[in-house]
């Protein structure tokens, strides 16, 4: 939907996008046009190339300012549906502009192209009717010659931020691992609020995973009605990890009935208490949760500072606003699983991220406690002689 809002409108339409942002440049104080969907995929743009800042250079354009700056006077951005931009990385350097490129194909962006010789800005829209694939320093309006900017700037899978997984729980008994493709597993460590409930299949699949070099994230499943309830949730969570590494996240899965019939505050109390301690614990921890539940029963803060774990199956795309690193996108069949399991597209690369703060187990290893060193004393004062025992401090 394309939505028009006043020149001085605020509205925050994503946690990192203003509709201010996309407002004509030509000083004019006229009202402007922003497509929800063009939006939406910046939002997932900024997400997936975990930026630091995506500064939109020129968004909605008039007729006039669209002709005086070189275009048509009838392109995307006179319909709200385009926006030239420079991407910042979270290290504060500018991301080259042919990454921009690809990561805006894999994500569906429709229009893409890159505007300067610096490769420091791209035109991305959201155009309906074919795509536009385009490199401006060739020439206003010229096409790449392929249809595929990895191949055209030639940067290949090592780059490609998606990649594709399977979770997996109890339910899959039956895997055979020498077929799994999946290039990520999530497993149910287990429920509730006792170590008793592990997954009867957790060791099993991430031995197993483990063996075969596929990193592993894991979830825990919530039966919680109070934060308190939650911290012992957290606990044995805890306990059930122990020991092992996870090169994804550790998710908190919320999602019974009755827990959700508690309402937006007491949910998010719940699930900040889960995840608050399972952090401390020194995890790398995120949220599972439906496309209603997060959109509708989950604090903002809470969306924004954890990693978001969508589930919204059969949609070719979810209407889902906020930010999330992984889409749990539908049941299916996966190779090696002998049944169906969910299916899962990753947005962030968590081992990276993981590794590099050390956490989830891939912190420096911990020296065992050395016994404290003892020393026998004797010593005389005034005449009279002692005796005893020294501990090291
Ligand atoms: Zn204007
Ligand atoms: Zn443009």
């Amino acid at each position: 939907m394309i939505r028009t809002f006043k020149y001085d409108a605020n509205e925050q339409l994503t946690p990192h996008f203003n509709c201010k942002e996309f407002r004509c440049k030509c000083g004019g104080k006229h009202d402007f046009q922003v497509s929800e969907e063009l939006v939406q995929m910046l939002e997932k743009l900024y997400v997936t190339l975990d930026c630091m800042t995506i500064n939109i250079s020129s968004g909605f354009r008039c007729v006039q300012h669209d002709k005086n700056v070189g275009g048509s006077g009838t392109g995307q951005h006179t319909k709200g549906l385009a926006a030239d931009l420079m991407c910042v990385g979270s290290d504060g350097k500018i991301i080259s502009s042919c990454v921009v490129c690809c990561t805006a194909q894999d994500l569906g962006f429709r229009g893409i192209a890159n505007i300067n010789a610096a490769y420091s800005y791209t035109h991305l829209d959201m155009r309906s009717g074919g795509t536009w694939y385009g490199d401006e320093t060739k020439g206003n309006n010229y096409c790449i010659p392929c249809s595929n900017f990895r191949e055209y700037f030639g940067i290949g899978k090592e780059a490609e931020p998606m990649k594709k997984g399977i979770d997996i729980s109890y339910c899959q008994k039956k895997v055979d691992w020498n077929k799994v493709d999946a290039e990520f597993v999530i497993i149910r460590a287990g429920y509730g609020r006792y170590t008793s409930q592990k997954d009867t299949m957790f060791e099993d699949h991430y031995k197993n995973a483990k063996e075969r070099g596929i990193p592993v994230g894991a979830y825990w499943y919530s039966y919680a009605k109070t934060p308190e309830e939650a911290r012992f949730e957290a606990d044995a969570c805890i306990a059930v990890l122990s020991g092992k590494q996870f090169e994804y996240p550790i998710y908190y899965d919320v999602e019974e009935k009755d827990q959700l019939a508690l309402g937006k505050e007491k949910l998010s109390a719940i699930m900040r208490a889960f995840l608050e301690r399972v952090e401390a614990a020194g995890y790398f921890v995120g949220l599972y949760g439906s496309y209603s539940s997060l959109t509708n029963l989950t604090d903002e803060s809470i969306r924004q500072r954890y990693a978001v774990w969508l589930a919204h199956w059969d949609v070719d795309k979810s209407p889902y606003t906020g930010a999330y690193g992984m889409w749990q996108y539908k049941v299916g069949a996966a190779a090696g699983v002998t049944g169906e399991c969910d299916l899962d597209y990753c947005y962030v690369d968590y081992p990276a991220k993981i590794k590099a703060k050390g956490l989830n187990g891939y912190g420096a290893e911990k020296l065992p406690d050395q016994p404290k060193k003892t020393i026998s004393v004797e010593m005389t004062v005034d005449g009279v002689k002692y005796k005893g025992t020294l501990t090291e401090i």
